[in-house]
């Protein structure tokens, strides 16, 4: 099975396109011979170097004031969810660049074998999001833009809390679960129509209902993420520690 979320940089550039995602497996077995999983955010496919970023994000996810009270409470929130919650997610952070230039973060569904939970793994490629631009413009000066006022850790920080959001609708929501699914299949579809480039009327009218519904269903998707990850962004940028 397919399926992918992502954080795309650019506000305009949130309708959905089609990406490949890899399957993978959890292959720890335990004494029985019986496959093992092991739950919560997950850190052994980082290397040394990659594995000082994420701590560094994790003092941020949970750093707390005087009073003992989460200093980045909705991040804190979704850090806590994510190391109790049961399920397995995975954190890489790829050394090559993601399929869109624009593309900062990936969820990517697990394999996992028959009776184990589902996993997901999130890829943040850090390199994208360093080299993200984020300029106010006039008409954009109410606007939400990702990663302003922030920098390293604290965007990685921001662009975490967006996936997160897809991870735990994923998880635990049927109904997101069945967006998706939609998305990924009617994604299928408008691809075949792109390549078959055929220009009949009726093939047009096809696709123009595909592009409407599959921004529909991109901007349903994706609205609690941003919503997520802006609020952690307001958290950030408020704070005299960042
Ligand atoms: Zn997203």
């Amino acid at each position: 099975m397919r399926n992918w979320f992502s954080l795309i940089l650019a506000a305009n550039l949130l309708a959905p396109i089609g990406a490949a995602c890899v399957a993978e497996s959890i292959p720890k077995k335990d004494l029985t011979g019986r496959p093992t999983q092991r739950t919560g955010l997950l850190t052994d496919r980082l290397n040394k170097k990659q594995l000082q970023v994420w701590r560094a994000m994790e003092q941020i996810a949970g750093a707390k004031d005087q009073t003992g009270q989460p200093l980045y409470p909705s991040l804190h929130e979704l850090y806590i969810w994510a190391q109790t919650s049961g399920f397995s997610i995975g954190i890489e952070m790829p050394q090559h660049e993601s399929i869109s230039p624009y593309e900062a973060a990936e969820c990517v569904l697990e394999q996992t074998p028959s009776g184990m939970m589902p996993g997901l793994t999130i890829r943040i490629y850090v390199g994208v999001i360093d080299k993200a631009r984020v300029e106010r413009t006039e008409s954009r000066a109410n606007d939400f833009i990702p990663f302003l006022g922030l920098s390293g850790v604290a965007r990685y920080c921001e662009t975490l809390a967006h996936e997160l959001t897809h991870a735990r609708q994923w998880l635990t929501d049927p109904a997101y679960a069945q967006l998706l699914r939609e998305q990924e299949a009617l994604n299928t579809q408008f691809l075949e129509l792109v390549h078959r480039k055929a220009k009949d009327n009726p093939t047009r009218r096809r696709k123009l209902e595909l592009q409407h519904r599959l921004t529909e269903l991109g901007n349903r998707i994706e609205a609690s993420a941003i919503s997520a990850e802006k609020q952690v962004w307001r958290e950030l940028t408020s704070s005299p520690m960042i």
